[in-house]
This record gives structure tokens, C-alpha cells and sequence, in this order.
């Protein structure tokens, strides 16, 4: 099955007792049981809800793993799949990797004992560096989010299984549409569904995808123990979403390489980070693993002022955290999502006060442009 189709048929679909084409909510906490013990596959919906078995099916399909697993937001796919480890494990991490995935390991799951090195990981020679006899896991993002770097998952894959430690990919900004980590060796794959493959700025959610019967027990026996699932409802909301990824996908990814040549053109704007540019670092890597470049583009706009005055003057980009969305959305990465990042830590990272990040949705490009100019300009 090619993914256009899986997006459609992959998973469960409809409903044999009424034939119902789409999956029903089942919105039910508890399930009858005809004798202590015996069930049809469902005793209470922290544990498993057919509405989200739905959902999970889909993923691992689309993913090409072995489970699937739905959670109530991205933090809480990543908390549950970092639960899996000791205290005194160590794991590294890339170094822009996700603002709210920052604050989780270096000030909470920090209290209970495990440790993180951030580093480069699109230079694997660092992830080497950084390993110790403790190094339980190497946790990847790429392309990075807001400076889209990428890092060779085959090389780190290679470098994990060597060293005999988990592989992780956060696959948020890919999507399965582009990407899937577990064809370059990864063992588990994240996603804040929140992103794209909601799609529509409606529904928070995560997804865990891993690639052996070991790794799903242990990722189950913490979503159960822990319970942060998603709901019947919200499970549902993601799998119509995904239906549309495809579509959505490409006609983004139009819009978007459009959009990057326009940048181009302007003399007001510099450093232009997007992994379809010729001269984006690491754009070979990234064509080896993914077949497409994404909705994200951050450019340098000069100064925070000048950030400032673009953000407050867009009719059509809204000024909201957050990305992959049906609408065009705006933001400084150093005010809003990354200021959880200390100033001198952001500095390092090369985030400035006048980096600029889009997420470029559906509506018509000449409009985008239109609107971009003139908040540029004012
Ligand atoms: C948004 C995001 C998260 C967190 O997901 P939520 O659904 O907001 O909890 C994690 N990783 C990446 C790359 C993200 O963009």
C-alpha cells in the first residue's frame, strides 16, 4: 500500500457491526464482563479504548513499526517514553532540540534522576564524544526546530546499535508522510500529533511508535501506569486529520519552496534555514531519509524591532506557537517557544532576537507573499 492510500486504509477502519465508514467514539471509561476475567479485549479505557486502538493502528502502520501509542499531548508521549529509563541513565540529546522537550529533561524528569548531555547531533562524531558507560539512549529531532539542522539517522543508528543503546526520533516536523525513522534504524519514534498530523490548529495530542514486542510492553506498561492517554474523542478528531495528510503535505510543501524563493529575493532578510535549499547544510542527509522538506522556514529578519513590526502588522500568518497547521502561523522562536532557553544558551544555539519562524499552511501563496511584504515593509 503506497501512503496516500495508507492514510486512508491503514489502521482500523469503519465499523463491521454497522458499517459505518469511519471509526465510532467510544466514549466509555469501563467495559461489561461476562465472567471475572473475561472480556472482549477491553476492561477500562486507561488501559485500551477502541477508539484510540484505532488511532494507534493507524501510526504504527503509517510508521512502519511494531505498536502504536496514543497520548493527551506530545509532553506526554516524550515524559512516558523517557519513564522507561533508570535513575542515573544517561541520554543525549540534541542540542536545539524541542523548547518544552528541554525544559522536561533538565528540570523535572532531572529530579528523579536521569541525566542528559545536549549535543550537535548532526555531526556524529559528537554524539560519540558525549557517550558514557551509562548512555541508555541517543534522542535525535531532525530537521531541528527553529534552525532545521539535520542529523544522519543511518550513521547514529549504526552508532546505537554498536554501543547497544535506544535509538529515538522525534518525527514531529516530518510527519510519516516524508519520513520514517524506523526504515534508518530507530527504535522509537515520536510525535506531537498536535502538529501536522492533526492539522487543524483543533486537537492536542502525542503518538509513540516503537519497533519491537519489548519496547511496546515497556512503553504500555508506563501509559498504563502513568495514564496520561487520549481521549475517544480527540482520538477520533486526529484520525480524520490524518486522513488528509497527504494531500496537505504536498500542497505545503508547494507553497513553501514558493514562499523560500520569494525570501530569496528580499535584501532585507538573511540566513535562511530550510532543508530544500541547495545550500542548506546537511540537505543531502536529508534527502537520503526523507522525500520531502516540510512547511518550516526561519530566516533572520535583522533585529527583534523588526520582528517585532512583521508579527504585528501579518493579516494572513497568525502570530500563535505552535506549527503544521491548515493556517499559516508566525513566531519568534527567542520570545515564545524557545524562551524557556536561557539568553546565553540561545545565543550559542545561534537563535537571535530577530529569527523569525513560519509555518506555512494552505491558503493561496501570492496572498502570503502579498501580507509578508507589506508587514516588512510598514
Ligand atoms: C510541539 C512539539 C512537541 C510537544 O508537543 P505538544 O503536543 O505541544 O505537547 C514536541 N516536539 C516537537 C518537535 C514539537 O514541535
Amino acid at each position: 500500500m503506497r501512503k496516500k492510500t495508507q492514510l486512508i486504509h491503514g489502521g482500523i477502519t469503519g465499523d463491521e457491526k454497522t458499517g459505518a465508514v469511519s471509526v465510532p467514539i467510544y466514549q466509555v471509561s469501563t467495559y461489561k464482563q461476562d465472567g471475572v476475567g473475561q472480556h472482549k479485549g477491553y476492561e477500562y479505557s486507561r488501559t485500551g479504548n477502541p477508539t484510540r486502538f484505532a488511532l494507534e493502528q493507524l501510526i504504527k502502520d503509517l510508521e512502519g513499526g511494531h505498536a502504536g501509542f496514543a497520548f493527551g499531548s506530545g509532553m506526554a508521549a516524550i515524559t512516558a517514553v523517557l519513564m522507561t529509563f533508570n535513575q542515573g541513565d544517561h541520554i543525549i540529546f540534541t542540542d536545539d532540540v524541542y523548547g518544552g522537550t528541554y525544559r522536561l529533561v533538565s528540570k523535572v524528569v532531572h529530579r528523579f534522576g536521569l541525566e542528559a548531555s545536549f549535543v550537535d547531533t548532526s555531526e556524529v562524531e559528537n554524539i560519540e564524544a558525549a557517550l558514557t558507560e551509562k548512555t541508555k539512549a541517543i534522542y535525535v529531532e531532525t530537521p531541528t526546530n527553529p534552525l532545521l539542522k539535520i542529523t544522519d539517522m543511518k550513521k547514529v543508528s549504526d552508532l546505537a546499535k554498536d554501543k547497544g543503546v535506544t535509538f529515538i526520533v522525534d518525527n514531529t516536523f516530518s510527519t510519516p508522510y516524508w519520513q520514517n525513522p524506523i526504515d534508518f534504524g530507530a527504535d522509537i519514534v515520536l510525535h506531537s500529533a498536535t502538529k501536522y498530523l492533526g492539522g487543524h490548529s483543533d486537537v492536542v495530542a502525542g503518538l509513540v511508535v516503537v519497533n519491537s514486542e519489548a519496547l511496546a510492553e515497556e512503553v504500555h506498561f508506563v501509559l498504563n501506569s502513568s495514564g496520561g492517554i487520549l481521549g475517544p474523542h480527540d482520538s477520533w478528531l486526529l484520525m480524520r486529520g490524518i486522513k488528509t495528510l497527504g494531500v496537505r503535505m504536498e500542497e505545503i510543501e508547494n507553497n513553501t519552496r514558493e514562499f523560500v524563493e520569494f525570501l530569496q529575493s528580499l535584501p532585507e532578510i538573511t540566513n535562511i534555514y530550510y532543508p530544500g535549499l541547495q545550500d542548506h547544510k546537511g540537505r543531502e542527509v536529508h534527502e537520503r531519509q526523507a522525500s520531502g522538506s516540510g512547511g518550516m522556514i526561519s530566516f533572520d529578519v535583522g533585529s527583534g524591532e523588526r520582528a517585532d513590526q512583521v508579527l504585528r502588522n501579518v493579516k494572513y500568518f497568525t502570530l500563535a506557537e505552535s506549527l503544521g497547521a491548515v493556517e499559516s502561523l508566525i513566531s519568534v522562536p527567542a520570545m515564545m517557544t524557545h524562551a524557556s532557553i536561557p539568553a546565553d544558551r540561545r545565543a550559542e544555539l545561534g537563535i537571535t532576537d530577530g529569527l523569525v519562524r513560519v509555518s506555512i499552511g494552505l491558503e493561496d501563496i501570492e496572498d502570503l507573499k502579498e501580507d509578508f511584504l507589506q508587514a516588512l515593509r510598514k
